[in-house]
């Protein structure tokens, strides 16, 4: 994107929403808003809701409740939508006895959007040599790319991909990161779900963590560590009960675990040493069992994740 100019702060603003397929509540009064200038990540096992959360903010699916806007308003009333949001939904969904290039310049065409843009994007994802061919003969790697070409097509504001990691080599894998990190580092909102923690934690600055239609965690990565109650402290001391009282003081949840152990959780292990210091409180031992991402987000998600077995939905 050599000529973009800086994005003028769209964001994509979720309030209320629901969906109902027959006995499925897909979605689940769900309120979250995606900021400009950052990845957020939309993460949940499958089954969650996030491709129809996403289906519903771009207008190819109806809420039963709630809104869904792009830059304040409903997708469906943008006039020449590929301008203001890309989306890469189902790579597959491509015709494929057309070339990646025909494919795209229809595309641009039905968009008012200038043919040149074509070769831009084509050599962006990096699909510059295999322009014409026909799609039917491209991998799941090369569709994705031609999705995410298509998807950047209008220089959109606002970028949404569905499970954009699924499937891809390490190489697509480094290439997507990477392109992510540069549209949030010019000023888009970028949202991108996934099932996987592990294929979003070093990408997304926000994570949407969603299960069962129902939003679970609206936070930093920092933060999701820190307060996953995994995020455990030990702290071996004589005075018991003064602990617990500066511990609870200071918002935490602590439980006399042994004779000699209160163990803390939804507090770092630096800010204990500090309370239990500035109260006086003495201590011989203070050790940390760190959460991982992962673990916080397994945590999180369990509920959903046994339903989703139970259903037969294991993914
Ligand atoms: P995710 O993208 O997180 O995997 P989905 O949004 O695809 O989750 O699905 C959420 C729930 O809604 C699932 O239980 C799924 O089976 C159901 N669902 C999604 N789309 C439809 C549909 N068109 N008809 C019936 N049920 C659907």
């Amino acid at each position: 994107m050599t000529e973009s100019p800086p994005r003028s702060g769209v964001t994509i603003e979720v309030r209320g929403l629901r969906k109902r397929y027959r006995s499925t509540v897909a979605v689940d009064d769900l309120s979250f808003t995606v900021e400009p200038g950052m990845v957020t990540g939309f993460v949940g096992p499958n089954g969650a809701g996030k491709s129809t959360t996403m289906r519903i903010i771009l207008g190819l699916d109806a809420a039963d409740e709630g809104s869904a806007l792009v830059g304040g308003r409903p997708y469906r009333v943008l006039d020449r939508p590929l301008r203001t949001v890309g989306a890469l939904l189902d790579a597959a969904a491509v015709h494929p006895g057309r070339s990646a290039r025909n494919h795209l310049l229809w595309l641009a065409q039905s968009n008012a959007i200038p043919r040149r843009r074509v070769d831009e994007v084509l050599d962006l994802a990096g699909l510059a040599t295999v322009a014409k061919r026909n799609v039917g003969g491209f991998s799941l790697g090369m569709r994705q790319r031609l999705g995410i070409a298509a998807a950047l097509l209008g220089d959109p504001a606002v970028v949404i991909f569905d499970e954009p990691i699924n499937g891809l080599d390490i190489e697509g894998i480094q290439w997507i990161r990477s392109l992510l990190r540069s549209l949030a580092g010019e000023g888009r909102a970028v949202l991108v779900s996934s099932h996987l923690m592990s294929e979003l934690e070093d990408t997304a600055d926000h994570l949407l963590v969603i299960g069962r239609g129902r939003l679970l965690a609206d936070t930093s990565v920092r933060e999701l560590v820190t307060t996953a109650s995994g995020d455990r402290v030990a702290v071996r001391t004589g005075m018991r009960t003064e602990a617990m009282t500066t511990l609870a003081n200071a918002g935490a949840l602590a439980t006399i675990t042994d004779g000699e152990t209160v163990t803390v959780s939804g507090l770092p292990v630096e800010h204990v040493i500090e309370l239990l210091t500035r109260d006086g409180v003495a201590f011989t031992g203070v050790s940390a069992h760190r959460a991982s991402l992962e673990e916080a987000y397994m945590e999180l998600t369990r509920d959903a994740v046994e339903f989703g077995a139970a259903a037969g939905r294991e993914g």
